[in-house]
């Protein structure tokens, strides 16, 4: 990458978006509302299930500039845009959040909290991972709790995060979607048992939309 880039990268005035599509979301609080998203590549975390292994290789997606992001979110229908990834706080979000709210948008953050937070959000959906799990500070952040049931130990991981978000936090469990069959008894009778945590869902691809 050429320096002048790098300088733009760490301002975080260009990004290296994967995509960017207006769609529904289908996970978590917000299912079923309109979004314009961004995919931001690019991860440090590795889950071993991730089904969007395809942000990993930040070499493949050139930082484009966030004005013109900013610019096609704008023409939108829907005024919110959720930012999500691979992991997207990798990256320095304070400028694309300045720009999206000086547009009137709202912005909603997917992430796993594995890197300092950036940006000013409306909404924020943390969902942790084993593997590399989040930074202190973004417990207190975080609008929603959403952990990923892949396997037994999953439930334990989940209880420890909800012990470390504020109580108005919203908590989800969510079935790993390849997994999703033969989890989805044990994640029922275990919301039936403990009360605390609804289902989520990925309703998009029930509806076959990105
Ligand atoms: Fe994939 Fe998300 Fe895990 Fe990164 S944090 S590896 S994008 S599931």
């Amino acid at each position: 990458m050429k320096l002048r880039d790098k300088i733009l990268l760490n301002q975080g005035k260009v990004l290296p978006v994967l995509e960017e599509f207006y769609s529904i979301q289908g996970e978590g609080f917000h299912t079923g509302e309109p979004a314009y998203f961004i995919r931001i590549a690019g991860c440090d975390v590795g889950c071993q299930w991730c089904d969007e292994k395809q942000t990993w290789d930040i070499d493949l997606f050139p930082p484009v500039s966030v004005d013109a992001v900013v610019k096609n979110a704008a023409k939108c229908p829907a005024k919110s845009v959720v930012i999500t990834g691979g992991e997207p706080l990798l990256y320095n979000l304070d400028f694309l959040c300045e720009k999206l709210k000086g547009n009137h948008i709202k912005t909603y953050l997917e992430t796993s909290g594995s890197n300092k937070l950036t940006g000013e959000w409306d909404w924020i959906c943390l969902s942790p991972k084993k593997n590399k799990p989040p930074f202190k500070e973004i417990y207190t952040k975080a609008n929603e709790l959403k952990v990923i049931i892949y396997e037994e130990s999953d439930f334990e991981w989940a209880e420890k995060n909800a012990a470390l978000v504020r109580e108005d936090c919203i908590l989800y469990l969510q079935p790993e979607w390849s997994r999703a069959k033969e989890n989805m008894q044990t994640i029922v009778d275990y919301v039936l048992s403990q009360p605390k945590w609804k289902i989520s869902l990925q309703s998009h691809k029930y509806m076959k939309i990105p």
